[in-house]
């Protein structure tokens, strides 16, 4: 088949709570300064299966969502410069250059970039468990072809953890705690840990905990010892530098407080949980202590090459972090096991990948 003459694709959509089917649109025509991306694989988004969970239905339906995709580019058009047919990239944030933001290098606060998120037929979102999608040649990037389609697609969520790890300036000499082993927690831990920070992992479940240790950090199993405790030991009684709280839960925010060296730590707020947790402090805390409490959300376009560098120079391992795929004909069960706790990324193979990754990897 000449894929230059595709006019339809199969996309996974959110119709309702709990619901996910596959739908069929046209393709888009190919505009000058855009390019025709064969998606290989996408992956389910803590944002995606909260949805479909109906834990944050504010998103809207119906939901072609999925913005943690990679592929291959099979069509240019005349004005693209620097991507070729063949290139293999993930996706990126759409921005459209021009706005204040946009040129000041804050691209994820781009006035018109909502808009880009609806297509033909009402439906909303980054359609990442589409089979093909016409996107922004600004809007991808490239990628190690040695990744797996699935690995590349951790650009997304990786350009979220550069850019909170570039606000909490994390240095050599820090000792860093991560609360929460799941997938953003891990993701936080290794860029701390590239940054030459020592790292250390809290987390309650066994299979998180296995996750981390194998990926050699030192990990305080929380049902059996205090997080604050040892923290404290691993810093001969000062407390962390920094913590990055990485699950949700009021909880975890008191832990992060306690963790902290008296004066001038800083706690970066990673997660997002519904209902919100409470912060656990009060702002004599804050001021008292002298404590830098960051938000972080999104990456900008700096963001995401520099989370492509981490990716393709093999400085992060994101393999550990894919707990298995499915075809897009399985989307539900995707779905399904996307939302069981516990699991890191299931990914979505939107083609025949020829063997290799087509089925569970673990
Ligand atoms: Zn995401
Ligand atoms: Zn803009």
């Amino acid at each position: 088949m000449d894929e230059k003459q595709i006019e339809k694709f199969r996309f996974g959509v959110l119709t309702s709570k709990g619901h996910a089917e596959v739908h069929e649109m046209r393709l888009p025509k190919l505009s000058e300064h855009q390019v025709l991306v064969k998606q290989l694989a996408c992956n389910i988004c803590t944002a995606d299966y909260g949805q479909w969970l109906g834990l944050r239905e504010h998103q809207g339906y119906p939901m072609a969502g999925g913005h943690e995709g990679a592929g291959i580019i099979i069509e240019t058009g005349d004005k693209v410069v620097e991507l070729l047919p063949g290139d293999f990239v993930a996706i990126s944030n759409n921005y459209c250059g021009e706005c204040e933001y946009c040129r000041r290098g804050e691209e994820s606060q781009c006035v018109i970039r909502s808009s880009y998120d609806l297509h033909e037929g009402g439906y909303k979102g980054r359609m990442g468990f589409a089979e093909y999608q016409v996107r922004n040649a600004t809007a991808v990037v490239k990628m190690n072809p040695k990744l797996s389609p699935s690995e590349a697609a951790f650009l997304e969520p990786l350009a979220t953890v550069a850019k909170g790890i570039g606000k909490l300036n994390v240095r050599p000499q820090d000792t860093v705690a991560v609360i929460g082993a799941g997938t953003m927690g891990l993701l936080n831990a290794q860029a701390a840990r590239a940054c030459g920070a020592r790292v250390i992992v809290t987390e309650m479940m066994e299979k998180k905990i296995t996750t981390a240790r194998d990926m050699g950090f030192e990990v305080v199993d929380v049902r059996k010892n205090d997080p604050v405790k040892i923290a404290k030991q691993f810093t001969d009684g000062r407390g962390v530098d920094a913590v990055i709280v990485a699950a949700g839960a009021t909880k975890a925010n008191e832990q992060a407080a306690a963790m902290l060296k008296h004066f001038d730590g800083r706690i970066l707020m990673f997660a997002a949980a519904y209902p919100p947790p409470k912060l656990g402090i009060t702002s004599n805390d804050i001021h008292y202590r002298r404590m830098e409490i960051l938000g972080t959300y999104l990456g900008d376009t700096k963001d995401f090459l520099e989370a492509a560098r981490m990716l393709n120079q093999a400085v992060v391992d994101v393999k550990p972090l894919i707990e298995k795929s499915h075809p897009l004909d399985e989307i539900q069960k995707a779905f399904e096991e996307a939302a069981k706790p516990g699991n890191y990324r299931v990914s979505v193979l939107l083609h025949d990948q020829g063997g290799g990754e087509g089925t569970c990897s673990e």
